[in-house]
């Protein structure tokens, strides 16, 4: 927690549940991940965090944008980005919204299939494409698994597809999975985006781009290495691929842009036992999985936290939120302990929960409202 969201804290003590995010530390985060790697162009994942000062902020640092949809587009737009600053990243996507993508100035748009690219080539003539490759995502806490990219082989077939449609076939992505703890997942990917690049070459297509994805982690209850180890290890790799050669780089971090920026404080609302003798209590919170800690689900993101009564003796508890909905538990499996005086009315602060939180909050389940969001 930074000593900004510590004081706001303290000091307004907000109705809860809410996410208080400190913008300063998206600054400084945008800053370190270009000096470790100042070759790549950063286009910040807008479906981590869109929030309005958030999206300006990096409008202003010169951040450039991945959207998902139309109105992502939109968002960005209004927060004072340049169109020409935005990747449509989205392998799927509605023709009518890539139309209006287009009309808008957006010009580098993601496929990862034909049918794909023969709406790209109807709505967004001569654009810039990128084709995503499926990869690994062993390493990944909150991994995207299967649903985009595709082969290695369909990608060349692809690319010299979209040469045919009248579109400039640009480069090439990948998402090693998000919350990636291991290096070695981009290594591999680079090097099966440089043995593309010398195959499409020899075939009279000359990519010009290598969208290195997210990934990046952030620390919750366990270490994850430094951004600095990931940064060398892509750098090793695209010059193992490419020589003295290296294409354009892009990165498209969200969870390490805004995760660590962003606290969400909770109000302990029960702590009860299932048994006199039980040692697990269960500690009931005025957030839970639809109030838009989602990422708990298979409990892949473990968030730290904090109380008011931290110091004394812990014991060992499940977590839950508030609603009637047997899935509404965050963590049972994982070995959580708090402190044995926490009480209904205490305050609980989940740590680093910048990313992935606010627009995950469901609209009025069993009537809660969804997170309130504070930008300081
Ligand atoms: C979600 C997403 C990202 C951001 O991933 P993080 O793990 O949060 O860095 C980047 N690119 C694409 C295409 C995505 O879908």
């Amino acid at each position: 927690m930074t000593p900004k969201i510590a004081r706001f804290l303290e000091d307004v003590r907000p109705a809860t549940p809410c996410l208080v995010l400190d913008v300063d530390r998206v600054e400084q985060n945008y800053r370190v991940l270009s000096a470790v790697l100042p070759l790549a162009r950063i286009y910040y994942a807008v479906k981590a965090n869109p929030a309005r000062p958030v999206l300006e902020r990096l409008a202003r640092l010169g951040s450039a944008f991945d959207a998902a949809s139309w109105e992502e587009i939109e968002m960005v737009l209004a927060a004072g980005a340049a169109a020409s600053a935005i990747s449509y990243g989205n392998t799927v996507k509605k023709e009518s919204a890539i139309a209006r993508a287009f009309a808008a100035g957006v010009r580098m748009y993601a496929f990862d299939s034909e049918e794909e690219l023969e709406k790209l080539a109807r709505a967004a003539p001569g654009a810039k494409v990128y084709c995503r490759l499926l990869v690994e995502n062993a390493g990944a806490d909150w991994p995207l698994s299967r649903k985009f990219g595709c082969s290695v082989e369909m990608a060349a077939e692809l690319m010299l597809r979209a040469r045919e449609l009248g579109l400039d076939p640009y480069g090439l992505s990948f998402h090693v999975g998000s919350q990636q703890r291991d290096a070695v997942a981009y290594e591999a990917a680079v090097a099966k985006v440089g043995m593309l690049f010398t195959d499409l070459s020899e075939r009279g297509v000359n990519l010009r781009m290598v969208n290195l994805g997210g990934g990046f982690p952030v620390r919750y209850t366990d270490d994850v290495p430094g951004i600095d180890h990931f940064a060398h290890a892509i750098m090793g790799a695209m010059t193992k691929a490419f020589g003295n050669a290296i294409p354009e780089m892009v990165v498209e971090p969200g969870r390490f842009i805004v995760g660590d920026a962003g606290v969400v404080s909770s109000e302990v609302v029960l702590v009860s036992r299932k048994a006199k003798d039980d040692p697990v209590r269960w500690v009931y919170l005025d957030i839970g999985r639809f109030g838009g800690l989602a990422e708990t689900e298979g409990e892949s993101i473990r968030y730290r936290m904090q109380t008011t009564r931290d110091g004394g003796r812990t014991g060992p508890v499940a977590i839950a939120g508030p609603t009637c909905d047997g899935a509404d538990i965050l963590y049972e499996r994982t070995p959580y302990r708090l402190p044995l005086a926490l009480r209904a009315g205490d305050r609980l602060d989940l740590l680093s929960a910048g990313a992935y939180t606010t627009t995950y909050a469901a609209q009025s389940f069993n009537g809660f409202r969804p997170l309130s969001e504070h930008y300081i």
